[in-house]
């Protein structure tokens, strides 16, 4: 997948300008702005700007032209107090330390606002998928699986899938791991394939939560759905599927883009057969009325934009071109810190991502209890838990939101947080 981060980011005193803002840059901001509102115990908030441990590895991989190349890869911890790590493993050249942590720090409140008994965690290898072959993408992942070894676990830090990583990369990760113990253990892993302890539903999870806040919040604004309309950046497993399901719904998604650009029709698209990126790359192109940039899909003239494709794609420099009326993020961190505020000036709703894609955490969650069980629920009961735990993450919300007059995102951020603050209060410091 290529980044389509080539927007300058927000510029304030502590960033050299045209510097893109890093995950935990953004991630840090929002915590402290967040812990600013609730009067959090600034101890205990001082330890959340900073993860547990970090971890580097060097991964030597065997090409297929039988030379050797090197490979890093992390595996970055940021807080446990309420129970095992969880988060994905990415694999794209723009992975970094700093990066990790970031998206670790989100990966905490994500399980905190949906009460989920995890912690957050995140890594991946610096390396674009692209350019390896099957057998290569095979080898460079049991060799690095081997090199985590000694941190993932079910009980410990337990990795799903995430940018260029999928159901396969978790059945490798999950076969290494397993030999090595002499045990098969599923509950390493989520996201795996549902033949060796994968739940079903957990492909489509993040884009179904993503379409079921964006449905919640047209109800919420008292705006009908079937009045609705939609473009969505990214037709992966996220934007895709909260695309199909939005149109299912009655919404009119009227443009949808992956890396090569957007198609586009004003009278709406019909999702259910344009090819999700994974099954036919590129296909979304040569359908539609007309075609857009990637860029031009974020100003379009929409009731709703899912931002579901790479981070930082809006920013200061772009921010004033967006017209929609309401955001759901699909992807992390798609909108800077400075961005954001600019939204929120504008009174433009903005729900953030630790709430609007948390269905994927949420069902790794299911299939973590499903393997620890050893007993498989059926679609029909992962998509109904799901709905119920979306609900309920959600009513938590917006009873911050009519509270305190906030917005959708510090809302979020104050639910998350008054639950890991309180963990940390009752745990306390030890020694
Ligand atoms: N990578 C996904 C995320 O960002 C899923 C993490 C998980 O299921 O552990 O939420």
């Amino acid at each position: 997948m290529a980044s389509e981060n080539t927007a300058t980011a927000a510029s304030t005193d502590a960033e050299v300008a045209d510097e893109p803002e890093s995950a935990l840059e953004t991630a840090r901001r929002q915590l402290n702005k967040a812990a600013s509102l609730i009067d959090a115990d600034p101890n205990v908030v001082g330890r959340l700007n900073y993860p547990a441990s970090v971890h580097e590895v060097t991964i030597p991989l065997e090409r297929d032209d039988g030379t050797v190349e090197m490979y890093r890869g992390y595996r970055a911890h940021h807080d446990g107090v309420r129970g095992p790590y969880k988060g994905g493993l990415r694999y794209h050249p723009d992975v970094t330390r700093e990066e990790s942590i970031g998206l670790a720090m989100w990966m905490t409140w994500k399980c905190a606002v949906m009460d989920l008994p995890f912690g957050g965690a995140k890594g991946g290898v610096v390396v674009d998928p692209k350019e390896l072959s099957d057998a290569e993408m095979e080898r460079l992942t049991r060799r690095f699986a081997n090199e985590i070894r000694n941190l993932i676990g079910p009980m410990t830090d337990i990795p799903a899938p995430d940018m260029g990583t999928d159901a396969q990369t978790m059945a490798w990760i999950m076969d290494a791991y397993s030999v090595q113990e002499a045990e098969t253990i599923p509950g390493v892993v989520t996201g795996k394939p549902p033949v060796i302890g994968g739940s079903e539903g957990r492909e489509e999870a993040p884009g179904r939560s993503v379409a079921i806040v964006s449905r919640e919040l047209c109800e919420y604004l008292d705006r009908s759905l079937a009045d609705t309309t939609v473009a969505v950046q990214g037709y992966g497993s996220v934007g895709g599927n909260a695309a199909r399901l939005l149109d299912e719904w009655g919404a009119d998604v009227v443009a949808v883009s992956d890396v090569n650009g957007a198609a586009y029709d004003p009278d709406g698209l019909e999702t259910a057969s344009i090819p999700l990126h994974d099954e036919v790359p590129g296909a979304v192109t040569d359908y539609g009325e007309q075609t857009l940039t990637n860029a031009d899909i974020l100003e379009l003239d929409v009731d709703l934009l899912v931002p579901a494709a790479v981070g930082n794609v809006i920013t200061e420099a772009n921010v004033d071109d967006v017209r929609a009326d309401m955001v759901v993020e699909g992807a992390n961190g798609p909108i800077t810190f400075g961005a954001d505020a600019v939204l929120a000036e504008r009174g433009i709703p903005v729900v953030p991502d630790i709430l609007a894609n948390a269905g994927g955490v949420t069902v790794s969650y299911f299939e973590w209890l499903q393997d620890i069980n050893r007993r498989s629920w059926s679609r029909q009961r992962v998509n109904e838990e799901l709905e119920a735990e979306m609900l309920d993450a959600w009513n938590d919300v917006r009873r911050e939101v009519d509270d305190r007059g906030v917005t959708w995102r510090d809302a979020t951020y104050i639910v998350a947080l008054s639950r890991i603050v309180d963990a940390h209060e009752k745990r306390g410091l030890w020694p």
